[in-house]
């Protein structure tokens, strides 16, 4: 789980943020080739909001050892992969860098971007084979530090079944700053510190309401969703239930051994003021309602729980 920065290129800066239409089919990968102490994702953010030095150049994400900045919405595409105007790489790809500051760890940034790009395979439905190197479309010596291993980090990203993606919750202006945890259900567990199994969270969907849990992404992102909302407050507790009930009515107010309003089943009297030390129940009795009520002895009658009648206290 890395933090996604969404900083995205105001509109105005077209050699940034062309603005063309894209439907994502390739995800291209970059190294910065910045070694300076520093040249962090936010550094490059901070680099293509200023206008690249006047360069024509913008590219999707920036990953570094912390945090992952993104600079392009994915339905817009970039200028980052060298094969002209109307190239594939430039118009179809989505493209990250990966930081190689000196003051960085490159492992963890690596390890990083194969997070982020399972994620964007997964919701854009890219296979592996379309992940790509910037020299596949011209030939430049990028991303230099993963060339020589691009068959190992190709293979790491291949056990992405597990993912789930989570989208951004709100659409984000081109100038606002939004943080976002793309974080799967097994981080979010995790997180809150409950054991993130299988088991556990069919336990969890259950408490959430969701039915037939089988641990698919969809029913991962509900309970995800569910759980983030939290959880419906379970029913309180009837506050009548073990207090007295007693007859406020001025004259006899009957009681019965059965639910029931038949004379048939009339058990005996109150007096105002008389009662029963506990309710066990509020029942529904034809149009009405009844508790059910224990006498000192532990017998069990029925009366009536209009207000009109009686005072629970
Ligand atoms: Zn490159």
């Amino acid at each position: 789980m890395v933090n996604i920065i969404q900083k995205f290129i105001p509109e105005s800066q077209t050699n940034q943020r062309p603005g063309g239409k894209m439907n994502p089919e390739y995800i291209t990968v970059h190294n910065t080739a910045n070694t300076n102490k520093g040249a962090d994702a936010e550094m490059h953010s901070r680099y293509l909001l200023n206008g690249a030095g006047g360069r024509t150049v913008g590219w999707h994400f920036t990953v570094d050892d912390k945090e992952v900045y993104q600079h392009l919405p994915l339905n817009e595409h970039g200028w980052h992969a060298g094969d002209g105007g109307n190239g594939t790489g430039n118009r179809k790809s989505i493209g990250i860098e990966i930081c190689e500051n000196e003051d960085g760890d490159f492992g963890k940034a690596v390890s990083n971007a194969v997070w982020l790009i399972q994620q964007l395979m997964n919701e854009h439905t890219i296979s592996i084979e379309k992940v790509v190197t910037h020299k596949h479309w011209s030939g430049k010596n990028c991303p230099r530090r993963l060339l020589d291993q691009w068959t190992g980090f190709k293979k790491r990203l291949d056990n992405s079944k597990e993912n789930t993606y989570v989208p951004p919750k709100q659409e984000v202006k081109s100038d606002k700053v939004t943080t976002y945890k793309g974080d799967s259900i097994v981080d979010y567990l995790n997180s809150i510190g409950k054991n993130s199994s299988f088991k556990a969270r069919k336990k969890y969907a259950a408490d959430y309401g969701i039915k037939n849990y089988k641990g698919t992404a969809a029913q991962n992102i509900e309970l995800l969703n569910k759980m983030r909302k939290g959880k419906p407050a379970s029913k309180p507790k009837p506050t009548y239930i073990g207090k007295r009930v007693e007859s406020i009515h001025n004259g006899q107010l009957r009681f019965y051994n059965k639910a029931s309003w038949s004379d048939a089943h009339v058990a005996g009297y109150l007096k105002k003021g008389y009662g029963f030390p506990t309710i066990v129940s509020k029942v529904k009795v034809g149009k009405g309602y009844q508790y059910k009520v224990k006498n000192s002895k532990g017998a069990t009658y029925y009366v009536t729980a209009s207000s009109k009648y009686i005072k629970v206290e």
